[in-house]
């Protein structure tokens, strides 16, 4: 029997009517011959509904109670989605991550997949089942405790699964119909794209297209899993939403597939930084010990035995690293005059790989952003991606600039 994974994300399972519409799309792969595999998501709210019990009883709480806790929203909907299909007459079977068993490292709320084993799952398909729904985002530690993936896990574990069983396709249903050349509250034209590739769909997920959960991609790209990104409210056939997919795939691509943007970033300059071998090393250690998440980097050209060192990092963890180097510097591994700080920065990224092959990208970019009068304070580049930090009040002027630029609104 061909297989296919289903994923349904948290507003696509909201409620008993909403899991119900779920359930027909479920049936009607059936009935077009395929055993299928469901995911599912806690209904939307649940998981914040739970995490808040939790840090209301226990500030400081036990991460192993946590997942006990956050687990549940998942079991519920497995649970009804099971039911659902039944009352369709399609025989369907629930499973919590203990019972398939879902292998996980023991790092509670955010475990890592060790294996999907597939006897139990084969064996009731071999029983005349023919669905198979799946609690979303836990699994089970070596300690046979009960684990969480973090926070958007499910489709990590749809992700799993279709590679664990072969399947033909991952569809991840969810309320939008498909990854878009860029954000559509932003830019009115933008485009819904038939394909993309992993590696594309990598840095706009991480790059805040909040579409998929980032660690899915990577597990996509690793297995070649052919996912498929589609809307729940829609009539929908094997040919809707977007197809992330290998490159190979993709026929006709444009240089440039996407503009993405982070709007909470800041950056920070450590100004006259004695520079000598080590100084990076001993600020960036502690500044990753303090779990900042630095993000783009740059060290000035060196005067005097003097240099600035600029980095980004998120908004919400600028306190962090001002700590960090306070206490690093305090400590004697290196020494600077003072941090400057900027809180009110963006990061605009346009992402592509046909960058690969083609020239003048940046120029295009720079040019566009030029003709906005907007000022570019750091860039940075990789194979398929550049990306520039700006103020953030231009930050919808220079992402509808960008599309313009590209020509995005028009297919390849
Ligand atoms: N319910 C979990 C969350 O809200 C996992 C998921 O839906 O992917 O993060
Ligand atoms: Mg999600």
């Amino acid at each position: 029997m061909p297989l296919l994974v289903m994923k349904f994300g948290g507003t696509s399972v909201a409620d008993l009517a909403r899991i119900r519409n779920a359930a027909e799309k479920v049936r009607r792969e059936v009935e077009r011959g395929y055993d299928v595999i469901v995911i599912v998501s806690a209904m939307s709210g649940k998981t914040n509904e739970l995490v808040g019990w939790v840090e209301a009883t226990s500030p400081m709480f036990d991460a192993r109670e946590y997942d006990a806790v956050v687990s549940a929203g998942e079991n519920v909907t497995a649970g009804l989605m099971a039911l659902t299909l039944q009352e369709m007459d399609v025989p369907a079977r629930s499973w919590q991550g203990w019972q398939v068993p879902i292998q996980t490292t023991s790092a509670h709320s955010a475990a890592r997949f060790i294996d999907i084993p597939r006897a139990h799952i084969d064996a009731k398909f071999a029983e005349g089942f023919k669905v198979a729904v799946v609690a979303g985002f836990q699994g089970v530690s070596p300690e046979g405790r009960i684990t969480t993936l973090g926070r958007g896990g499910s489709d990590t574990t749809a992700v799993a699964f279709a590679a664990a069983f072969d399947a033909e396709r991952c569809d991840i249903y969810t309320d939008v119909d498909g990854v878009y050349t860029t954000d559509p509250r932003i830019v009115g034209r933008a485009r819904k794209l038939d394909k993309i590739a992993f590696e594309e769909m990598l840095e706009l997920a991480s790059l805040g297209a909040k579409v998929l959960q980032t660690r899915s991609v990577e597990l996509a790209m690793r297995y070649k899993v052919r996912l498929r990104v589609l809307s729940s409210f829609e009539d929908t056939d094997h040919n809707s939403g977007t197809l992330v997919c290998d490159e190979d795939e993709i026929m006709e691509s444009k240089v440039v597939s996407g503009v993405a943007y982070s709007r909470d970033e800041a950056k920070m300059t450590l100004l006259r930084v004695a520079d000598r071998p080590g100084v990076a090393a001993a600020i960036f250690g502690p500044l990753s010990d303090a779990g900042v998440n630095v993000d783009m980097i740059i060290q000035n050209i060196s005067e005097e035995g003097f240099t600035d060192m600029t980095f980004s990092c998120p908004t919400n963890q600028v306190m962090r690293a001002e700590k960090a180097i306070a206490e690093g510097s305090a400590a004697g591994a290196f020494v600077y005059d003072k941090v400057v700080v900027d809180d009110a920065v963006a990061k605009i990224s346009v992402v592509g790989i046909g960058m690969r092959s083609h020239a003048g990208v940046a120029a295009t970019m720079f040019k566009a952003l030029a003709a906005e009068n907007i000022n570019i304070k750091v860039i940075t580049t990789s194979e398929i991606k550049i990306s520039v930090l700006i103020d953030r009040k231009y930050m919808e002027l220079a992402v509808q600039a960008l599309h313009d630029a590209f020509g995005l609104e028009k297919a390849a």
